[in-house]
């Protein structure tokens, strides 16, 4: 790792001064916690100029009970969603992945909105300026191959944010702000499948919140990932589950995976498991379908058949254990 380069350090008190500051500097980044991009900064893959420091705007840092949804501010920290007693039944999935992000320091300066806005990752992009000049690069950055897929032009850095997944089992949308002003989307449209370019947010957006509608039907949801380190470390896969019984039958079913494509994203195709009871025989099928979508790639050092195995008995034993 690089020292840390110069760069201006701004201190905006507002959203809309935090949108000026970021507008007026070529290079500039938003900085929250800093637990992904300085460590991207020191091993040279951003080389911004400027950073615009969150933390000081009081509008980032609310959760509100609404009538209709609760929302999360973009600079609250991991720790607080955690232990948030709004995030309780039926949001259980959104606490519990906050819970399982890196370490407990981590989680005590890292944020939601770093969490969402997180780099994607890969084993041949998160390595050191000497190590990735001695591979030639890669696609990503500064590069003309990609070592996971040579002769492709598609780059597979998986995402392996752990909140994305549980946010998406609730239709969560994000507000956004930039230089244009706010606007309101759906949190599955901030992404694209694509390892280079994951998000859609325009140059200088910030995003503010993140709006989770209440839902009136009785489900549970639970968050499970796979990891290396069991104490502090991204998602091989990561699996987060909303089931809804009636009658002893399923009549709810949604599974938000992440860290094994370059977007978080539901599984498609549950519809067929409605109405039927959640046995063996069933949770086993659900685990196919599950493992044939984690579409894991050679990105991380583990074998992209054991993450796509990982997810699938995920989604079992988690759909298995939340009723
Ligand atoms: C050892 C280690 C282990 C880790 N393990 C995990 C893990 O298990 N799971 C996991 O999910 N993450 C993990 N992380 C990554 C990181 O700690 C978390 O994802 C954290 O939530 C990032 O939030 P942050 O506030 O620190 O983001 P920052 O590093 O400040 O920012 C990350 C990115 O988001 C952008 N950004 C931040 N806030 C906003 C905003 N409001 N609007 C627009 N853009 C914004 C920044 O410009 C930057 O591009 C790990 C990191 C380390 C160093
Ligand atoms: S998937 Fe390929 S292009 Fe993308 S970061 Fe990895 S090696 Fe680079």
């Amino acid at each position: 790792m690089e020292h840390l380069p110069e760069m201006h350090l701004q201190h905006p008190a507002t959203v809309e001064e935090a949108v000026k500051l970021h507008a007026a500097a070529p290079a500039s980044r938003y900085l929250a916690g800093g637990s992904d991009l300085l460590v991207n900064i020191r091993r040279g893959i951003e080389r911004p100029d400027s950073l615009v420091y969150l933390n000081g705007i009081a509008e980032l840092h609310t959760i509100t009970d609404g009538l209709e949804q609760i929302s999360i501010g973009g600079a609250v920290t991991l720790r607080e969603l955690a232990e948030s007693q709004l995030l309780r039944k039926p949001f259980s999935a959104v606490a519990q992945a906050a819970g399982k992000v890196a370490g407990p320091s981590h989680r005590e300066y890292g944020t939601l909105g770093g969490n969402l806005c997180l780099d994607t990752r890969c084993v041949f992009y998160n390595q050191s300026e000497w190590w990735r000049a001695a591979n030639n690069y890669c696609l990503k950055y500064r590069g003309d191959i990609c070592h996971v897929a040579p002769g492709g032009k598609k780059c597979f850095a998986a995402f392996s944010g752990d909140v994305a997944p549980a946010l998406l089992l609730f239709d969560a949308e994000v507000e956004l702000a930039g230089p244009d002003g706010r606007r309101r989307i759906a949190l599955a449209a901030l992404y694209r499948n694509d390892g280079m370019d994951h998000l859609t947010m325009t140059r200088g957006e910030l995003l503010v919140a993140v709006h989770v509608p209440k839902i009136p039907a009785p489900v549970r949801t639970g968050y499970a990932k796979s990891r290396v380190r069991g104490s502090i470390d991204f998602p091989l896969a990561g699996v987060a589950v909303r089931l809804g019984l009636q009658d002893e039958k399923i009549a709810d079913l949604r599974i938000g995976l992440t860290g094994v494509s370059p977007l978080p994203f539901l599984v498609r195709g549950l519809d067929k498991f409605v109405g039927r009871k959640p046995d063996d025989a069933c949770l086993e099928e659900l685990r196919e379908v599950v493992r044939g979508q984690a579409k894991a790639m050679k990105t991380t050092l583990t074998p992209p058949h054991y993450r796509r195995r990982v997810a699938g008995a995920l989604a079992q034993k988690l759909a298995e254990s939340i009723f």
